[in-house]
């Protein structure tokens, strides 16, 4: 088989949201945010196996999204969609019971005008300079907006993984100017807020990359492993080249195996000469340049070459992988292609 394998443990992302879940102030509800195809992991699995450990809502970025989702859910849970209503999505929304987080006064408008009655929350900006409405606009619109009913008002961290960063308390106090005494549920933290402590936590906390296995939640399980196939073992002497550009050149006879997998698979270019692979716990040297479906690995010390090498597994996770690509582990597991097999690990499997 040359179709590299992604595997899925979904027992390790219940896990993760239950940590997470403990972690928040009592009375605090904890929702899962699986927008881009829960982080690249596959929507329909990963929110069943969230639902079925407790969460009851669900953040999508873009209604389209919603479609998969509330399929694989079924009437009942929240789905919330953190781009608010957009043109022409009023009869998804409607169909698929959508949550809009209104963003603008057009967006408010919008939706009241096309989908009275219909739920929606509010986002509010708070010095992230994103998405939502600035204090002053809200100020003239609350009232009126207020009165329609919103079933949360929230607002996001921009520096929450840095826990020293100023712009963390300014937020939160400017959340609290814009909000105390609304009477509306309201929501603030990701995964970085729920870190900063319980005066982020408010009524909901909204954790993504947590359930996932990345960074800041240090303390969450691994939840992927990715193991790419060799598809050809080569000699190479010394002094011959290696791969485009001829970015690697043998110092000594070696032994190079080409795998299955490349930068169209969300294996970044930027890993050329800076990845390790695993054979069980030998890691092996990535060498020369990454190509869109293939990678060239130095397998010259090894016993014997297994059938397949490991680039995300016990010994390197998406947030060492990312470092050694110059990312973030969110754009590690974003990008992971079409192209894997995923395999679903977990009783919820
Ligand atoms: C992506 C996102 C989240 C989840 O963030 P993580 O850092 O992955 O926990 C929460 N809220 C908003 C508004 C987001 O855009």
């Amino acid at each position: 088989m040359a179709t590299a394998t992604l595997t899925i443990d979904l027992d390790a992302i219940a896990a993760n949201w239950r940590g997470l879940d403990q972690l928040s102030a009592p009375g605090t509800q904890t929702a899962a945010v699986v927008k881009a195809d829960a982080y690249g992991l596959g929507v329909a699995r990963v929110a069943r196996a969230l639902a079925q450990a407790g969460a009851r809502r669900f953040f999508v970025a873009v209604a389209e999204e919603g479609v998969a989702l509330r399929q694989a859910l079924g009437p009942g849970p929240q789905i919330a969609v953190l781009g608010g209503h957009m043109a022409g999505d009023a009869e998804l929304i409607r169909s698929l019971d959508l949550t809009p987080m209104l963003n603008s006064i057009d967006q408010i408008t919008r939706h009241l005008e096309t989908l009275p009655g219909h739920g929606f929350g509010l986002q509010l900006d708070t010095g992230m300079n994103r998405l939502g409405l600035e204090r002053a606009e809200w100020e003239a619109v609350a009232a009126l907006v207020l009165d329609a009913g919103p079933e949360l008002v929230m607002s996001h961290l921009a520096c929450a993984d840095e826990p020293d960063h100023p712009l963390n308390m300014a937020q939160l106090v400017e959340f609290h100017a814009m909000t105390d005494g609304v009477g509306v549920p309201r929501s603030l933290a990701a995964t970085g807020g729920i870190l900063l402590g319980p005066e982020f936590h408010f009524d909901l906390t909204r954790p993504g990359i947590g359930l996932y296995g990345g960074l800041p939640h240090a303390a969450g399980y691994p939840v992927v492993s990715l193991s790419l196939p060799v598809i050809q073992l080569r000699e190479v002497a010394a002094g011959e080249a290696v791969g485009y550009g001829c970015a690697h050149v043998a110092e000594a006879p070696a032994l190079i195996a080409t795998l299955s997998g490349g930068y169209a698979d969300g294996l970044l270019r930027s890993l050329s000469g800076n990845a390790t692979f695993w054979a069980g716990d030998v890691p092996c040297p990535l060498v020369g340049r990454v190509s869109m479906d293939l990678i060239t690995v130095d397998v010259s010390h090894l016993e014997a070459v297994p059938d397949a090498l490991d680039l995300l597994g016990p010994y390197q996770g998406v947030d060492d992988l990312a470092a050694a690509g110059g990312s973030i582990g969110y754009e590690i597991l974003t990008g992971l292609g079409p192209r894997y097999a995923r395999r679903y690990a977990g009783r919820g499997a």
